[in-house]
């Protein structure tokens, strides 16, 4: 009995060969993941090679995570010793190791977006710049494009575009901001990555790593860039045990840099490479998996494959249409709860949608109705401001060369440190060559300061001083709690008055976080606590034991499978949106996400369109997504939308028709006076204003909220308007 009697013919080949490269090209669900990790089983149980000699590399850390628990459920203790990790994780480990070779100290701060925008906004001040054709978020995506690019801000500079303006402030922009990372001791995402492939090129470091990790293994290859590309390679050039997995139709992340060529060319890169394909899919109904094939076979890029399933038909693949994007969330929600009433969990559920942007209509209509939800992925816990304000004290603590972070807080709370005083303090520090941090523990000597501000300057730089000692012996919870104390976090974010409450509970959610990982980690170091949480990504908390609704981006759900998926928003300019137009290569892009979202789905497939949808604030008319014209008639069931009638006796048939619930009014009042035409909580729809909900309703007017606001009829009249 081998570990890898749990693979079929096909898998076991592949998990086998541990040897030399090998390549595992197969489509969604058929179990690509699973073999790398009976591999790795296999490889420490019973091939005897030292788990320490293992690299696996996945995209999220939720895939890192997982394969590391399903390794460790095969192989127990060892499996500690073998390195899953992402690209970034992996890279700081790296870099924290060797990291003095390019210039940096070992614990360096990472900077995420949001602190990117902050820097490239002080630059701009700095500079003077005052363009408004680019904004600094943009300025951002652009740097760390050309980063991952491998283009210097000098080339960037000689680059013959140069004329627009707007490469004119990018490119000032650039130098400015490396130079700017760098004295703070920092590191953005793009520069992890750049940073490690640079380590790579460094010929003792190479090797160790080499030696160190002899047999590699990538997931979800097809969505390596061309630096990971090359990080993966130069570990693996000597030993040549390389193993890589991935479906080139699922390659989804071209916008970032995405090279889907890496994968198609694995066999010129390795011409001896062992090539496998898995064509058995274990994950979804022949139904759904019949309709994700024949999505996929329209675009020229795609290979073609043959997966197929032992698994039944299953059902159809259910089609609504719905009036709008409000209209859209209340059938799901309507779905959901028939579905709920028939033994199924919130946790069978998921919710994918192109953009973050759309899961608000459903958080909106979740909320009211006290359906449990969680929302993966755009505004993140970590970005929020009180967040962001208590990790920028940790990460001073941590690096004092973090100027970024220590102009953050230099005024929250409020010390009255104007803008003026900041300049004189940063010139200071620029003049005589020191970071601010040191500057503010020599305000003495800085010239234009009021006696006031060098006192308070000073108190606050001992105050971090003495934090930076502590954070030496002790616990990470005991630092968190003195900050918040000494500097009076709590009264602060009551004086700011809006949302304080809430505010203050993400606070404390923080703190339990901390408290929780140090009962799992003992003397966790306030550098691992700050590392853990810079590279949490969206699907990160993802804690599968809670029973809700999840709702995320297509982009998010990669790797991942749930029972019942709802894809929402598969209209014509949404999804594809609307850059298929003019480029044509984006429709393959977008056509490789929609196979993507389809073969989540194990049991249950769900797809919408709206017939009209708020695009910058204007309600359009929609069409169905082509996608949708793709999938073969046999698979689907087009489901009409049932509009509620306002005369009494049908309401009840429909009532019940819905299998005891209606949203929309269970829970609310009835109006009054029983004779009126409509009741409070009501369902109704007019002609231009899409659907609606009655608000109120007297003898003489009736309320009416719609997406695009409230409006008001003549009760008497109003059923010439609304039905
Ligand atoms: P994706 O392309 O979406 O990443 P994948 O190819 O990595 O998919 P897995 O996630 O590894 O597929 O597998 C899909 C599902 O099928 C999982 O639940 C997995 O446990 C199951 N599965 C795969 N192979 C087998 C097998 N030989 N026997 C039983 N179950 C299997
Ligand atoms: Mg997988």
């Amino acid at each position: 009995m081998s570990i890898l009697d749990n693979l079929n013919s096909e898998q076991k080949k592949a998990a086998s060969k541990v040897e030399g490269p090998v390549l595992i090209l197969a489509g969604a669900g058929s179990g690509k993941t699973r073999t790398v990790t009976y591999r790795i089983a296999h490889m420490v149980k019973e091939k005897e090679i030292s788990p320490y000699k293992i690299l696996a590399v996945t995209f999220t850390n939720k895939a890192a995570r997982e394969m590391r628990e399903r390794v460790e459920t095969l192989i127990g203790e060892d499996s500690k010793r073998v390195m899953v990790s992402t690209f970034h994780a992996f890279g700081v480990r790296l870099l924290r190791m060797y990291g003095v070779e390019l210039g940096y100290n070992s614990n360096f701060n990472i900077y995420d977006g949001d602190d990117q925008k902050r820097l490239i906004k002080n630059i701009m001040k700095e500079l003077v710049i005052t363009d408004k054709s680019i904004t600094p978020a943009r300025i951002a995506s652009i740097i760390s494009r050309l980063k991952e690019d491998g283009i210097t801000p000098e080339e960037y500079e000689k680059d013959s575009r140069g004329f627009l303006e707007s490469y004119k402030t990018v490119s000032s922009v650039y130098k400015k901001y490396n130079s700017g990372l760098k004295n703070n001791n920092a590191m953005d995402f793009a520069d992890i990555i750049v940073n490690t492939n640079r380590l790579m090129d460094i010929q003792k470091i190479r090797e160790k790593v080499q030696d160190r990790y002899q047999y590699v293994m990538v997931d979800e290859y097809q969505d390596t860039n061309n630096i990971q590309y090359q990080i993966i390679n130069k570990i693996a050039e000597k030993y040549k045990n390389i193993c890589v997995v991935g479906d080139e139709d699922q390659s989804i992340y071209g916008f970032r840099g995405a090279n889907i060529q890496n994968i198609l060319d694995f066999e010129k890169d390795y011409p001896e490479a062992f090539v496998i394909k898995l064509e058995q899919n274990y994950r979804s109904t022949a139904h759904i998996l019949e309709a994700a094939n024949s999505i996929i076979k329209n675009n020229e890029s795609s290979k073609g494959k043959n997966l197929w399933t032992e698994k039944n038909k299953g059902e159809l693949i259910r089609i609504f249409e719905s009036d709008d994007a409000r209209h859209e969330a209340y059938l799901v929600l309507q779905e959901i709860n028939r579905l709920k009433n028939s033994n199924r969990n919130y946790k069978d559920f998921t919710i994918l949608y192109r953009t973050n942007a759309q899961s608000r209509a459903f958080e909106e209509l979740f909320i009211k109705f006290n359906i449990p939800y969680k929302v993966f992925g755009g505004m993140q816990f970590y970005q929020r401001m009180e967040i962001k304000d208590i990790m920028a004290y940790l990460n001073v603590i941590n690096n004092s060369l973090d100027s970024l972070n220590l102009l953050r807080i230099l005024n929250v709370p409020k010390r009255k440190i104007g803008v003026k005083s900041v300049e004189k303090i940063a010139e200071f520090a620029e003049n005589k060559g020191v970071s601010i941090f040191e500057a503010l523990g020599r305000s003495e000597e800085i010239e234009g300061l009021s006696k006031n501000l060098k006192i308070v300057l000073s108190e606050f730089h001992s105050m971090l001083l003495n934090f930076i000692e502590e954070s030496q012996y002790m616990p990470v919870s005991e630092i968190f709690d003195g900050v918040v104390n000494s500097i009076g976090y709590f009264s602060y974010l009551e004086s700011l008055g809006e949302e304080a409450e809430s505010r203050i509970e993400n606070i404390e959610e923080l703190r339990n976080s901390i408290s929780e990982m140090e009962k799992n980690q003992e003397n966790l170091t306030l550098g691992e606590y700050l590392e853990s949480t810079a590279l949490i990504s969206a699907t990160d908390k993802l804690e599968e034991e809670q029973d809700y609704v999840k709702l995320m981006t297509i982009h998010n759900s990669k790797g991942l499978e749930f029972p019942v998926v709802f894809v929402v928003g598969v209209e014509d300019e949404v999804f594809p949106g609307s850059k298929v137009e003019y480029d044509p290569t984006q429709l393959e892009e977008e056509r490789r996400l929609c196979y993507v979202a389809i073969t989540r789905a194990e049991e249950k497939l769900y797809m919408y369109y709206a017939k009209q949808r708020f695009v910058y604030g204007q309600m359009q008319f929609r069409t169905q997504s082509r996608f949708l014209d793709e999938i073969p008639g046999h698979l689907v069931e087009l489901m009409n939308v049932k509009k509620i009638e306002k005369t009494p006796e049908k309401k009840s048939s429909v009532k019940s028709s819905i299998e005891n619930f209606n949203p929309i009014r269970d829970g609310k009042s009835k109006a009054s006076s029983s004779n009126l035409p409509y009741s409070i909580g009501e369902k109704v729809t007019h002609k231009k204003f899409g659907l609606g909900i009655v608000r109120s309703i007297n003898d003489k007017t009736i309320e009416v909220e719609f997406s695009i606001g409230k409006k008001k009829f003549l009760t008497m009249a109003a059923d010439k308007f609304i039905n």
